[in-house]
């Protein structure tokens, strides 16, 4: 069964003020479907194409050469932003607030206080030249921040991300995530996605990785 777009958990003007409506369209409409496009188009006729995309990009190794570009961007660009849409909701109704359960205990465990975890968060997602993510991956029991390029995922392995684990939140900092709102303004950008951020979704997603 070839990649299908999932829809969005809520309306594009679902996370206004913080995230515009427009952005939210274009963003889901036209990139997301964009990368599901083609990654089909790459795996079509392989025996890839009925693997979960995630399996897909935890062994890109195993891929001809020359799909191994366009799977790792296309697949990888379905697997981030499939996780995206669903680790955000709108704010006071899902989203915004403080880590609550396992999530603020690793947290805690690993940073000492929300406030300095997102101070370290937002060092990944603003010091991550050109496109890319910032993570927070959930590994050997333990969370831990890192930053990956283009649609690369730490489920692709450090050699191939330059990071690994299972990832429980990140946020998309290529400009198309932002650049209708915020313009070159990456910060406000980070500092205003806080207040969508779907804890209880993230709290599942740690729970899965275990
Ligand atoms: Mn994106």
């Amino acid at each position: 069964m070839p990649f299908t777009l999932p829809p969005l958990p809520y309306a594009f003007d679902a996370l206004e003020p913080y995230i515009d409506a427009r952005t939210m369209e274009i963003h889901h409409d036209k990139h997301h479907q964009a990368y599901v496009n083609n990654a089909n188009k790459a795996l079509e006729g392989t025996r890839w194409a009925d693997m979960a995309p995630e399996d897909v990009i935890r062994s890109l190794g195993d891929l001809p050469e020359e799909k191994r570009t366009a799977v790792r961007n296309n697949a990888g660009g379905h697997v981030n932003h499939s996780m995206f849409w669903t680790i955000m909701a709108p704010a006071g109704k899902g989203g915004g607030g403080a880590p609550t359960g396992a999530a603020a205990d690793q947290i805690t465990k690993a940073f000492g206080t929300f406030e300095h975890f997102k101070e370290e968060f937002a060092k990944a997602a603003g010091s991550r030249f050109g496109s890319g993510w910032a993570w927070l991956v959930a590994r050997n029991g333990a969370v831990s921040i890192c930053s990956t390029a283009n649609q690369d995922s730490p489920l692709m392995g450090e050699k191939i991300a330059g990071c690994s684990g299972t990832p429980i939140l990140g946020i998309d900092v290529w400009e198309h995530a932002y650049y209708l709102k915020y313009q070159n303004k990456r910060p406000d950008y980070v500092t205003a996605w806080w207040n969508v951020v779907n804890w209880p979704r993230v709290n599942e997603l740690l729970a899965k990785a275990r």
